[in-house]
């Protein structure tokens, strides 16, 4: 059967064509508009005649359409390549360069400078889409046949490039193809108990891996609705979320939730499963939204790389424990090591090593960064540091359950002891008057390294950064105590809601 990941996720399309797919707040699309408008979009892609293998580089707002040149271009046997919305000028000739992609969609209020860096990378076309169902694509799709026989393709093909987020430094475009995509799919369909009742609310950018694939993905497989927006709208989401069953978010849209007076049990009432992912969903959090919800946010781990990795349990609602990221999911094999690549057991803090169906084949064009990432023997190196079982919240944590501990760029050396941020900002975030906070290595003479901690007050407590390192000072080792305490307003953070620690290493140096 073809292995194409749009003829996969096709099968799960339920047999009543006419019920709907996706709604917006002002429009409702069928799963007859799904596939006869990416069957259109499709027979466009294909009569550009672009090689085999073509990259399709998108830099739209999100909107169903650009959903369905997604789909169309999985169809078309092209490879999908989305880019960050918030990436300006020159990153995106850096993205254009590095992918020399066949074709560029792009807003239209971006044309100009965006056709002068396609040309620069010698790519043959640019078009325009909108999120009001407007520019040239639809324009010059719209009169094209509605029937499209999906490419053909096997499990190897290249299905999309996904730029990662570019959180410890320049984004890496991972390939990734139709068969690392649907096999994560569909592990995550029975994983997390999806069917065609689930209605899904989807107000992730689809830029990503987290929108587009985990949750785009697991409603086309479903055949369930989704509710889209395009980005987190308390309003939206308040009137939505008593329909919906499922929803995912970056952990700050729980904590825009939380910081909602309105919200509260009623609007969980057919509420199946909160997810939350993309970075670490503070216990607070956690503990608040339970309180608060009568629910258990389930938190998973995963990456542009890999897809998802682990997931904490569907059922019982009880085993899904605050701090974790849960166990490997089948097909999955996770070890921590140490800086020998050698496995540690239970407690140990080392780093994340992968292997699996999900797991790319490589950084597009960046074959030294292939050989540095994976071990000889085919591990590949996720940049995080992990700890099977140990303690979170105060509990045992079980030894097949993962915990992050952060990554190994952000790990601090100071006068030859290593220094876990997480481990910290942890115990900063629990005293009175600290909303949030961020631990940072910086340069030091004597130490190699020094621990310098960033912190933001919670509203209307007013802090000060002496007695915060005084009351650290009983509580950990003196190594770790921060040399430095800042008070800031926010912290900076990029479009996926991850604090932007080389940011702050730049700043506080
Ligand atoms: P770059 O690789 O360019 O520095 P990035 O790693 O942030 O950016 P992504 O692939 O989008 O790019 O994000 C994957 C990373 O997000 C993981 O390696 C991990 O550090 C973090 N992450 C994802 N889910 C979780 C989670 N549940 N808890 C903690 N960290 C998470
Ligand atoms: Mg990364």
């Amino acid at each position: 059967s073809n292995e194409n990941l749009y003829a996969v996720l096709e099968r799960g399309f339920p047999k009543d064509r006419s019920s709907v797919a996706i709604e917006t707040p002002t429009l409702h699309y069928t799963w007859d508009d799904i596939d006869r408008a990416s069957a259109c979009l499709a027979n466009f892609l294909a009569a550009l005649d672009l090689p085999p293998g073509a990259r399709v580089a998108v830099q739209v707002e999100k909107s169903p359409e650009a959903l369905l040149l997604y789909l169309a271009t999985l169809r078309a046997g092209l490879v999908y390549l989305p880019l960050n919305t918030a990436y300006r000028e020159a990153e995106v000739a850096y993205f254009l360069e590095n992918a020399a992609p066949g074709l560029v969609v792009c807003a239209s209020k971006n044309l100009d400078w965006v056709s002068e860096a396609a040309r620069r990378a010698g790519t043959r076309y640019v078009h325009t889409l909108d999120d009001d169902r407007t520019g040239s694509l639809l324009e010059a799709a719209g009169s094209l046949p509605q029937t499209f026989h999906t490419v053909p393709r096997r499990p190897e093909d290249l299905a999309a490039i996904l730029y990662t987020s570019g959180t410890t430094g320049r984004s890496k475009g991972a390939m990734l193809s139709h068969g690392n995509l649907s096999s994560n799919a569909r592990v995550l369909h029975q994983y997390w108990g999806w069917s065609q009742d689930d209605v899904l609310l989807h107000m992730l950018p689809i830029f990503h891996v987290h929108g587009l694939f985990v949750a785009s993905h697991g409603a086309l497989l479903a055949g369930a609705r989704m509710l889209w927006a395009p980005k987190l709208d308390a309003d939206l989401a308040l009137k939505w979320l008593p329909r919906a069953t499922v929803m995912m978010g970056v952990p700050t849209y729980y904590v825009r939730l939380l910081s909602d007076p309105r919200f509260g049990r009623e609007h969980c009432a057919n509420m199946r499963l909160f997810i939350s992912g993309s970075a670490p969903l503070l216990r607070e959090t956690f503990d608040d939204f339970r309180a608060r919800s009568g629910h258990t946010i389930l938190e998973r781990y995963g990456m542009s790389e890999t897809i998802m990795l682990t997931s904490n349990p569907y059922r019982p609602e009880s085993a899904r424990l605050g701090g974790t990221v849960g166990k490997p999911l089948p097909g999955v094999s996770l070890r921590i090591t140490d800086d020998q690549d050698q496995p540690l057991g239970p407690d140990a803090i080392g780093h994340v090593q992968v292997k699996g169906d999900g797991v790319f084949s490589g950084y597009w064009c960046m074959p030294e960064k292939n050989r540095e990432e994976f071990t000889l023997d085919g591990w590949f190196r996720t940049g995080d540091m992990g700890r099977w079982g140990g303690e979170a919240g105060g509990a045992v944590v079980p030894d097949d359950y993962l915990s992050i501990v952060g990554r190994n760029k952000d790990l601090i050396i100071s006068g030859g002891y290593n220094v876990y941020p997480k481990e910290i900002e942890g115990v900063l975030d629990d005293l009175p008057g600290v909303d949030e906070s961020a631990v940072i290595g910086v340069p030091h003479p004597d130490f190699g390294e020094a621990v310098v901690a960033v912190v933001v007050a919670k509203p209307g407590a007013a802090l000060d950064a002496q007695a915060l390192a005084d009351t650290l000072r009983g509580r950990i080792a003196n190594f770790k105590v921060p040399k430095q305490i800042h008070l800031v307003e926010t912290l900076p953070r990029n479009a996926m809601g991850k604090v932007q620690k080389n940011v702050l290493r730049d700043t506080y140096r």
